[in-house]
């Protein structure tokens, strides 16, 4: 078969949960963040583990991101929507029972004016401005919406994966001030927040790229492996070229192993002369341009011919690969392709 292979381990997603959630003491929850098919590696499956490892508080991006999740883990479980009520989203909102956050006072009056006494949450922003209500905004509507009961009031951190950035403490501190005295269930941190300790903690933590695998999470069980089958291996000789280009020449007579992925599959061509892939814990340095299909790998150290070479792996997580790209461990997960086959190990329902 010539598609490459993705395996991934719901195994240890659910162990990455749970490891999470120890991390907090006490009455602390955790919730579970799969916006982005649950970056990348499949809605549905990902809601179902979690599920059954415990999570009962699901966050996504959008409302159109629910219908799968819904359809995946039936009523129950609350699924919030970050970027909240948008114009047109109260059937989807009211029909899946869906808890929007709201970010903004035009949000607030969308969602009393269409679907009053449907739950809600409400998002503050504590300095990020990225999303949520504003200090000013905020202090002019608390009352009001504090009266209505939002299931939870949360905000979130732009730094938290630098544990040293004054930032932290800066939006801890404001989210303290905005969210005094208020009788609301609060949730400031994900990953990064979570591994900040228990000030950073309040009721609810909402940790995504942890489950999956990724920084700033160093302790995590790795999730994905990537497997590129080996199309065709051939010598080049001394002073011949590989790829687009001939940005590669071989100095001595090179044993070259061509793979079939390439950044149409998310292996960014930014990981041109920077990827390694891996024969088992052996490094292959990958050589000339990515393709959108394949890549060329030199294999001339190895002592047989392997029928597939991996580039997510034990060896090679997803940030090493991200830092060969100049990326994120979030950008390689949520950029793996769908031509993939993909395969589910250790499912728990
Ligand atoms: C994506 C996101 C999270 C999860 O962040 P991770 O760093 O992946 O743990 C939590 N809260 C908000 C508001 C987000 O956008």
């Amino acid at each position: 078969m010539g598609r490459a292979t993705l395996t991934i381990d719901l195994g240890a997603i659910a162990a990455n949960w749970r490891a999470l959630d120890a991390a907090t003491a006490g009455a602390v929850e955790t919730g579970a963040v799969i916006k982005a098919g649950a970056y990348g590696l499949g809605m549905g499956r990902v809601a179902r583990t979690l599920a059954h490892a415990g999570a009962r508080k699901f966050f996504l991006a959008i409302a159109e991101e629910a219908a799968a999740v819904r359809a995946a883990l039936g009523p129950g479980p609350e699924i919030y929507v970050f970027s909240g009520h948008m114009p047109g989203d109260a059937e989807l909102i009211r029909d899946l029972d869906l808890i929007p956050m709201l970010n903004s006072l035009d949000q607030a009056t969308e969602h009393f004016e269409r679907i009053a006494g449907h739950p809600f949450a409400v998002q503050l922003d504590s300095g990020m401005n990225r999303l949520g209500m504003e200090p000013a905004e905020w202090a002019a509507l608390r009352d009001v919406l504090a009266g209505e009961g939002p299931r939870l009031v949360a905000s979130h951190l732009a730094c938290a994966d630098e544990p040293d950035h004054e930032m932290n403490q800066i939006q801890l501190d404001l989210f303290r001030a905005m969210t005094a005295d208020l009788d609301a269930p609060l949730s400031l941190s994900a990953t990064g927040g979570i591994l900040l300790g228990t000030a950073y903690h309040f009721d609810l933590t909402r940790p995504g790229i942890g489950l999956y695998g990724g920084a700033p999470y160093a302790d995590a069980a790795p999730v994905v492996r990537l497997s590129l089958p080996v199309i065709q291996t051939r010598i080049a000789e001394p002073g011949e070229t590989v790829g687009y280009g001939n940005t590669w020449r071989a100095e001595v007579p090179s044993r070259i192993a061509t793979v079939n992925a390439g950044y149409a599959d998310g292996l960014m061509r930014a990981l041109t002369g920077t990827a390694q892939l891996y024969d088992g814990d052996v490094p292959c340095p990958a050589v000339g341009r990515v393709s959108m299909d394949m890549i060329g790998v030199d294999i001339t150290h190895l002592e047989h011919a392997p029928a597939a070479l991996d580039i997510l792996c034990p060896a090679q997580g997803v940030d090493a690969l991200a830092e060969a790209a100049g990326t994120i461990g979030y950008e390689v997960l949520t950029s793996l392709g769908s031509r993939y086959d993909r395969h589910y190990e250790g499912a728990e329902t």
